[in-house]
């Protein structure tokens, strides 16, 4: 029999409602993000949002995955890390419809699954993943029973701080993608800081810099262009060591700063001089939604794991390597 998992993410700005079977097909995958025009997000702002299109969203989810809520096995919600009043927004749909329909609840790691959907699609068994988003900067990689983070941003995500870049510089939100279109058209380096502690990385430094540049008359093109280069040659620099030290085979690049080009074309050139296989995750499973947390989920409940209604209070610091990981040896 076919096992049927309904996934909810809603860690920070998007809310998501994906459709997954045990055997790894998408049935639907749905999602909307909370747009600002000024200033970042706010967690209340995102939490109404979840709270008002959520229902709609899940509707919707439902179907297009063309089945009825009672053919729904299970639910998966994201418990964490994300913004506190989004994570209980979405819990509180979760455990309603775990509780209506009488089914399991499973909580899910978001980071976590993100590097499974990605396994999932590239066919990896034991990929070093760079997990780049909004709110998150990691090289993970699995050991001992955990997985664990072999270096990560010591302040802003990578994400972030393109947004915020964009958002000074007066491009939009969300920036990322501009500035890769932007970046384009640049011919000029400009240094930046370069801010790679051991196998962490910092990205204040840069914005800062950045910054001045722009009050300097520095082209924006060459900005967007020096970001970049400097940004994710430190990605690729502790991505590289986290290969050679783990010896693994496999990299995989995930999260919506994915999207990327530039940046996925700087990895595959550090998989090749590794002899290890890349892989991006594709644009609809990449960036923040449903399908990663219903996938991750069934590979949680085929492990044996659920979780009562009455202990899934959400955890908005959980790390990455805070959770065992049942489904690999
Ligand atoms: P997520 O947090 O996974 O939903 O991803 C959203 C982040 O991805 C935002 O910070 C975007 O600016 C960023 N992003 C999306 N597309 C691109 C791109 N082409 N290049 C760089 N960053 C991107
Ligand atoms: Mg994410």
């Amino acid at each position: 029999m076919t096992i049927i998992c309904l996934g909810l993410e809603g860690t920070a700005h998007s809310f998501g409602a994906g459709i997954m079977t045990d055997r790894g097909d998408v049935l639907s995958n749905e999602y909307d993000m909370l747009k600002t025009t000024q200033g970042g997000i706010h967690p209340r702002e995102a939490s109404r949002h979840h709270t008002e299109l959520g229902p709609m969203i899940i509707a919707r989810c439902i179907e297009n995955a063309a089945i009825d809520y009672n053919d729904i096995d299970m639910i998966a919600f994201s418990r964490g890390p994300g913004l506190g009043p989004c994570l209980r927004a979405t819990a509180t749909m979760a455990r309603t419809l775990a509780l209506k329909l009488d089914i399991p609840l499973v909580d899910v790691n978001h980071c976590v699954a993100h590097i499974e959907i990605g396994c999932l699609e590239s066919k990896f068994q034991d990929p070093v993943t760079v997990y780049v988003s909004g709110g998150n900067t990691q090289v993970i990689a699995f050991a001992g029973s955990r997985y664990r983070t072999f270096g990560e941003t010591l302040d802003i995500a990578i994400g972030n701080m393109l947004d915020v870049l964009g958002r000074e510089l007066g491009m939009g939100f969300p920036a990322g993608p501009i500035v890769e279109t932007l970046a384009l058209d640049g011919s000029t380096f400009y240094t930046l800081p370069y801010s790679v502690k051991g196998m962490d990385l910092s990205y204040s430094g840069m914005l800062t810099a950045a910054k001045k540049l722009h009050s300097e008359g520095v082209k924006l093109a060459d900005i967007c262009f020096s970001v970049q280069e400097t940004a994710f040659g430190m990605l690729a620099e502790i991505a590289e060591r986290a290969i050679a030290h783990t010896k693994k085979r496999e990299l995989l690049l995930t999260g919506g700063v994915a999207r990327n080009n530039r940046l996925t074309q700087i990895l595959e050139g550090v998989a090749q001089r590794h002899d290890a296989k890349f892989h991006r995750v594709s644009s609809q499973l990449a960036g923040d939604q449903g399908a990663m947390i219903a996938w991750n989920g069934i590979l949680q409940y085929n492990a044996g794991h659920t979780i009562k209604v009455s202990e899934s209070n959400v955890l908005p610091k959980w790390r990455t390597d805070e959770q065992d990981i049942l489904w690999r040896d």
